[in-house]
């Protein structure tokens, strides 16, 4: 069931309201951007995203491939959403489920958790060690 979580960056400058279903699973990914920014993060539709407040405080990054929009608070640095286009799907938004403030623990570690091959875009099976992501 989804339920609607606060978050944002770290200084607060960034904030939005999401809807996310965390029983429907979460994602980590062996590319370069998630392991050093070690993201975790779930995908919602763009309907289930509302920015708060904060837009002049975001940069945005893109990786090599240009799929993702990774956006960070210029302020404090913190990764707490993206948003890509490049599926079928649409647009889409990829919370960080770290910086959602009012989530319940005990729910986030239950969370299935989908590994992702973005290191070798393979998307067939997830990477072979995932102990760092
Ligand atoms: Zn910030």
């Amino acid at each position: 069931m989804k339920k609607t979580y606060v978050g944002g960056c770290h200084c607060g400058a960034v904030r939005y309201e999401a809807d996310v279903d965390l029983s429907q699973g979460t994602y980590k990914c062996n590319c370069s951007i998630c392991t050093k920014a070690r993201l975790w993060q779930s995908v919602i539709g763009p309907e289930d995203f509302r920015l708060l407040a904060g837009e002049a405080a975001l940069t945005e990054y893109q990786s090599r491939t240009k799929q993702l929009h990774h956006l960070f608070c210029k302020h404090c640095g913190v990764h707490a959403f993206g948003w890509g286009d490049d599926t079928e799907l649409g647009k889409y938004y990829t919370v960080k489920v770290n910086c959602l403030d009012n989530v319940d623990l005990d729910e986030l570690m239950r969370s299935p958790i989908t590994y992702v091959n973005g290191r070798d875009d393979d998307f067939t099976k997830p990477p072979a060690e995932v102990r760092h992501l």
